[in-house]
């Protein structure tokens, strides 16, 4: 970690300061009173120097005045004995080392010895010569003596001298002595301030430690704390315990606030992933959580040895049901579906088994093999059971819905092993599940690869076929019913791919309608046959009332300008409006209602005839007949089919023609392929009929001869 000057470190740096001059401060003082100290003894043992001095001068001078005194009568009789005498008396005082008695002449008479071996000598000292000439007493210092001179005078007659020499060496000892003992209580009373200032010194010293202990537990420990938390929540743990205080004072309100911050950014944290994680229509896990999931799953398998299965499972016709019950009809069936695959999902996958939508129709689920088994059998037995599953009829706004589910599956590590290829395998997968005829599952095999190449390159090859002469119309001719006359056709494209032969609309047209070249092929065949028909009217009489009838795909009712179209191709070839018929699926027209039925009302002014193309497998009904303004209805070849049979289809077909009738409107069957088929629905009054029995689609020129 990087060091810091922070905010414990500067605040202890300022209390060691702060102690640090307070110490100085503290050893000045006693530095101090460590010299008063000394001076005072020095200047007091200098006080009683003096003092000493004095008081022995003071003492000598008396005595020595008095000792002259008694001396004057026997020096004046020189008598030798009395003066040794009185000079030994003298000499027993204490402190006194010598005592001289001399002649005017400074030669010594006696020093208080028996035989006085020095008589007559001349004194020779220091003090000798100021002895000698005193005429007062007189004293003298040295280091070790106080020498006081005193004249011997017997009226005006000066006889001689004494000198008397007391010895400071004992004085000296007492006033060593006296200093000795000031110094030792000085000493005393030097030792009681120092233990004074180290008291005080350690008080302050754990005043200081007792602030910074403070200052740590009431700002920096807190603050610590809430930046150690705030870290922890910037680096994304938004779950970390934020400290927590019950303090009334500032940093209490900052702890509490900061506590209050970090659940609503966790609480935003939450909603934001659920947000981004979840599907908000069923709850379910979304593409982005399931891609992590999956990312992470793989990672954790590397090399495990374990085996996954991805299904892709795909409504089919969904859009059919956002189209003709609308959009809340729509979600309503994606969250029934959703509920239906958790709970297969729950029941069959196992505890490991992840759900996701993808958006849209599109569920995916991650099946982990078991740990020996056979992921691929698993996976069949799940897909089989969700196809069983979602085949069940539904209930929208009170309707009953038949719809099916493709699934698509793909294996790792067998097929890929990475997410993204994954997923893409069970895409392929599911998309051939629907090209095998919707409602069941197919495994990815390596040859969709080349289905979907197949599928890009027919997309290719479809670009500019019109114009290469690849493209071309077919005309299956529509009878009326009531007496067998011809009275149309309707135009089918054909496709004759240059190496694979014929191409089925059913394959190329849903090419041509997702890749959106049906947006250039479409007004091309719709030109094509107008020009076809407007011949024909011209070459054959009979052919005068003869109608065309064009399919227009909803992607060209959607992006089209189509009424436009229509009278430009109307106006260009001269064919009479009323002889065209434009056939549009019951999806197209019923998806975007208000505004195809502004489209449909211009085409119909312009005279155009609009038909409802496979009409009954849309969930729009009759009723909704009465909204859309449609010249007829094109009863699907699926209810036709079974109209011998199944007691159920004959009673729809009436009742669609009965209804149609009702609203005025013309009624198609198509795909008549028996004799049967056609008696009944002749005798059912239908209209209209085209189909295999009655001719099947053959070229312009085929046509003709029908005609002729
Ligand atoms: P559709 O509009 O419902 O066309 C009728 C389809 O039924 C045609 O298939 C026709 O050959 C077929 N058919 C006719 N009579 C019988 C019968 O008795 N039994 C059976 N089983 N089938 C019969 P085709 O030509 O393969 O066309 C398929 C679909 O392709 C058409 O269905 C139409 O939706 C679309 N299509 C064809 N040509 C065009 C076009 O020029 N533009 C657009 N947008 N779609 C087209
Ligand atoms: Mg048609
Ligand atoms: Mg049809």
């Amino acid at each position: 970690m990087k060091l810091r000057f922070g905010l414990q470190a500067k605040f202890l740096l300022a209390m060691a300061a702060v102690m640090l001059v307070v110490l100085t401060l503290f050893a000045l003082v006693w530095q101090r009173q460590q010299a008063m100290q000394r001076e005072v003894v020095t200047l007091g043992r200098e006080a009683m120097h003096s003092l000493v001095f004095e008081r022995v001068r003071d003492r000598g001078e008396t005595s020595v005045a008095q000792l002259a005194d008694a001396l004057a009568n026997p020096l004046y009789y020189f008598d030798l004995d009395a003066i040794g005498t009185i000079v030994r008396n003298a000499m027993r005082q204490p402190d006194v080392s010598y005592v001289l008695v001399f002649d005017p002449q400074g030669r010594i008479l006696h020093d208080g010895s028996g035989d006085i071996p020095t008589y007559g000598q001349p004194m020779s000292d220091a003090f000798a010569f100021e002895a000698i000439a005193a005429r007062a007493p007189y004293a003298q210092v040295s280091d070790e003596m106080v020498d006081v001179a005193a004249p011997i005078m017997l009226g005006d007659q000066r006889l001689g001298g004494v000198r008397v020499g007391y010895s400071l060496a004992s004085v000296r000892a007492d006033g060593e002595r006296a200093s000795e003992d000031m110094r030792a209580r000085l000493d005393e009373i030097g030792r009681r301030h120092l233990a004074v200032l180290a008291l005080l010194s350690t008080g302050l010293l754990a005043l200081g430690l007792g602030v910074v202990w403070l200052v740590q537990r009431e700002l920096v420990r807190p603050i610590r704390l809430l930046a150690d938390a705030a870290r922890e929540i910037e680096s994304g743990n938004f779950d970390t315990d934020t400290p927590a205080s019950t303090r009334q004072d500032e940093v209490g309100d900052l702890v509490r606030a900061f506590g209050r911050m970090s659940h609503s950014v966790a609480r935003h944290d939450r909603d934001i992933r659920r947000m981004a994680y979840n599907d908000a229509l069923t709850g379910l896990s979304n593409r982005l959580a399931f891609r992590e999931s999956l990312d992470r799953t793989l990672l954790e398998l590397r090399g495990a040895g374990r085996q996954l299965a991805l299904l892709f499972a795909d409504i089919d016709d969904f859009k059919r049901v956002n189209d003709t019950l609308g959009h809340d009809a729509g979600d309503d069936v994606l969250v029934q579906f959703a509920a239906r695959i958790r709970e297969t999902v729950e029941r069959i996958g196992g505890p490991d088994a992840l759900l996701a939508r993808f958006g849209g129709d599109e569920f995916v689920i991650l099946l982990q093999g078991p740990p020996q088994g056979d992921v691929r059998a698993a996976a069949s037995h799940l897909a089989e059971t969700l196809v069983a599953e979602l085949s069940r009829p539904i209930v929208v706004h009170d309707r009953q819905v038949f719809l099916g589910t493709s699934i698509g599956i793909t294996l790792f590590p067998e097929d890929a092993s990475s997410s993204t290829m994954l997923m893409k395998n069970g895409d392929i997968a599911m998309y051939q599940a629907k090209v095998a005829g919707k409602n069941c599952y197919r495994f990815y095999s390596r040859a969709m690869d080349q289905a979907v190449e197949r599928r890009v390159r027919m997309e290719q090859d479809l670009r500019g076929a019109w114009d290469r002469g690849e493209l071309s119309l077919a005309y299956q001719p529509v009878y009326r019913l009531s007496d067998g006359a011809l009275v149309g056709a309707e135009a089918l494209l054909r496709w004759r791919h240059p190496e694979h032969g014929m191409i089925a609309p059913s394959v190329f047209i849903d090419v041509a309608e997702q890749s959106g070249l049906i947006e250039v092929l479409g007004p091309q065949a719709l030109r094509a046959a107008c020009e076809d028909a407007i011949r024909w009217r011209r070459d054959y009489p009979r052919a005068h009332e003869l109608f065309v009838s064009v399919n227009v795909s909803p992607r060209q009712l959607r992006n089209t300008d189509l009424p436009k179209l229509v009278q430009g191709c109307l106006r260009e070839t001269g064919l009479p409006a009323d002889c065209l018929h434009l056939e549009l699926t019951e999806t197209a027209v019923i998806g975007d209602e208000l505004h195809v039925r502004g489209l449909l009302a211009q085409l119909r002014e312009a005279g155009v005839k609009v038909w409802l193309d496979d009409f009954g497998t849309g969930f729009s009904g009759l009723s909704h007949l009465r909204r859309v303004p449609v010249d007829g209805v094109k009863i699907d070849r699926s209810f036709i089919a079974d109209v011998l049979r199944d007691p159920d289809d004959l009673a729809l077909t009436t009742a669609i023609i009965a209804m149609a009738h009702s609203l005025g409107i013309t009624v198609i069957a198509e795909g008549v392929e028996k004799e049967g088929q056609y008696a009944i629905l002749r005798e059912r009054g239908c209209d209209l009929a085209q189909g295999y029995w009655l001719g099947h689609p053959i070229n312009a020129q085929d046509f003709q001869m029908l005609l002729g």
